[in-house]
């Protein structure tokens, strides 16, 4: 479920909670609150950089996964791992690491070593 951050529309009178920004998880269809659930003062929801920053992140990983399909289709397999392997890093994704690393082997590296260096950073 989504994050959102609300902020007092007076912090100066808020409470413990809402005197500074704080988070609330909410679903998808909820709407907004309007009231700190502590205090019942108002608030109002806070644009988030973040989450702005995660929709850019995922337009980018869209962008790289087409990519790595590409070179995938085209057999260029260690084009296409070490897209994935630098991508996964980044994103911390490890699902793509796997992938990352079957194409690895595709493309005729060791996988036990391969495994390993996956396995390591899988904490
Ligand atoms: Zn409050």
């Amino acid at each position: 479920m989504p994050i959102y951050e609300y902020e007092a529309i007076h912090p100066a009178k808020g409470c413990k909670r809402c005197s500074r920004r704080f988070e609330v998880i909410q679903g998808l269809s909820d709407s907004p609150i309007t009231q700190c659930p502590d205090c019942g003062r108002p608030v109002r929801k806070v644009i988030s950089w973040c989450r702005a920053a995660v929709v850019e992140t995922s337009e980018e990983a869209l962008r790289v996964e087409q990519k790595i399909a590409e070179y995938e289709k085209e057999g260029m397999w260690s084009h296409a791992a070490e897209l994935a392997d630098k991508h996964s890093e980044k994103i911390k994704d490890q699902g793509l690491k796997l992938r990352a690393l079957e194409d690895y082997k595709k493309a005729g590296y060791d996988a036990d070593k391969m495994e390993k260096y996956a396995s390591t950073d899988n904490d």
